[in-house]
């Protein structure tokens, strides 16, 4: 190795591969465990036709939609590879020097340090609260004239936990107005707080310029594989996220596969209930074993076993279901279909297991 590569890299682990065993239940990466629906297919595969030519770099068809369905115009709309490149790009129109600072939850989304470094700035992790919660009024204290940025993951990943909607305006109004706050809603489909309380970013952020809306097609929508993911904020922010964009980044069949899915909407979250339902089965059955498990309003749930999470997901594997452990935190466990979440809960809660992880 003789080129020059940014020193400060070394410090970002390399990436290694998630363990995948062929026959093993996979409940690791949050995805969704059914295909594409028919009509997903089948724009999936009329897109492919056209593979010879460039994708609409606009993104016109799929942002109108999304307007659409929103109730904004499209110039509140911008399309990434993956709401995670736009996480990145949000760095990148905000933070310009080092001393630049992002703030987010700690635990939270792994991208989140990962792309602030990336953008040369500097990260200012906040503890999550007593409950696994964001420590909102930490984060709001931890705004400096140096913030530049700050995420909040609502439904919080790994944790599953939420905050409702006046919490976060009450977050919201204590930020100031130049400083932009990122709400990350990767997993809005599967809150269930009550009218009142669910908390809608593309709401809250009718009136606040300086709120901006994740959300992602590779979750409940079922295309992780094809990355598609979009924010919903200030036309002046969304035209700054276009001016950063890598050209076509979102390819012609990711945007194929997004129309046709948000027109099949009603059968996609129609699956969400089955999915709510199996995971209050599954949290009730881990804390009949013992285990101590928060609320989840997310399509995982969230095992804080501290000093056994790695070994957990270790005797997990081998026992032929894969988990995410977060090395000294927690295990978090995807929500699958009924006979993958009783593989898992036969792992879990077998005495033996319990006895020994809980
Ligand atoms: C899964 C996830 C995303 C979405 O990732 P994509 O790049 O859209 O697949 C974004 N934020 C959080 C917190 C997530 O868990």
């Amino acid at each position: 190795m003789t080129a020059h590569i940014r020193p400060d890299l070394a410090t970002i682990p390399a990436y290694v591969p998630g363990r995948n065993h062929p026959d093993a239940v996979k409940l690791a990466s949050n995805e969704t465990t059914f295909g594409p629906l028919p009509s997903a297919a089948k724009a999936i595969a009329e897109s492919a036709e056209q593979a010879n030519r460039y994708p609409d770099n606009q993104v016109t068809e799929l942002r109108a939609a999304l307007a659409d369905f929103l109730g904004v115009t499209v110039a509140n709309v911008a399309v990434g590879c993956g709401s995670v490149a736009l996480c990145q790009e949000l760095v990148q129109i905000t933070c310009d020097a080092p001393t630049d600072e992002v703030v987010f939850a700690w635990r939270s989304f792994e991208a989140y340090p990962i792309v602030t470094q990336v953008g040369n700035a500097t990260a200012v992790p906040v503890p999550l609260a007593d409950g696994h919660l964001h420590d909102l009024d930490a984060m709001a204290a931890a705004v400096t004239a140096r913030t530049k940025l700050v995420f909040v993951c609502n439904p919080n990943n790994p944790t599953g936990t939420a905050h409702g909607r006046a919490e976060l305006e009450r977050f919201l109004d204590q930020v100031p107005a130049h400083v932009l706050v990122v709400l990350d809603e990767a997993y809005y489909e599967y809150l269930r707080l009550t009218p009142q309380t669910r908390p809608d970013g593309v709401e809250i952020g009718r009136d606040r310029p300086n709120v901006v809306v994740l959300r992602t097609f590779s979750k409940a929508y079922g295309l992780a594989g094809l990355r598609v993911g979009y924010a919903v904020g200030d036309p002046e922010v969304i035209t700054a996220l276009l001016k950063v964009h890598i050209p076509f980044s979102v390819n012609r069949v990711a945007q194929a596969a997004a129309i046709a899915s948000l027109e099949a909407r009603g059968e996609l979250l129609d699956r969400t209930d089955v999915l709510v339902a199996q995971r209050a089965q599954v949290r009730d059955a881990l804390l009949a074993a013992g285990y101590a498990v928060p609320p989840s309003e997310a399509n995982f749930v969230w095992l804080p076993l501290g000093a056994n999470s790695m070994a957990f997901a270790e005797a997990g594997a081998a026992a032929g279901v894969l988990v995410r452990p977060f090395a000294g935190d927690g295990v978090r466990v995807t929500i699958g279909d009924p006979h993958e979440n009783e593989q898992f809960l036969a792992f879990a809660t077998a005495p033996e297991n319990a006895a020994r992880f809980r």
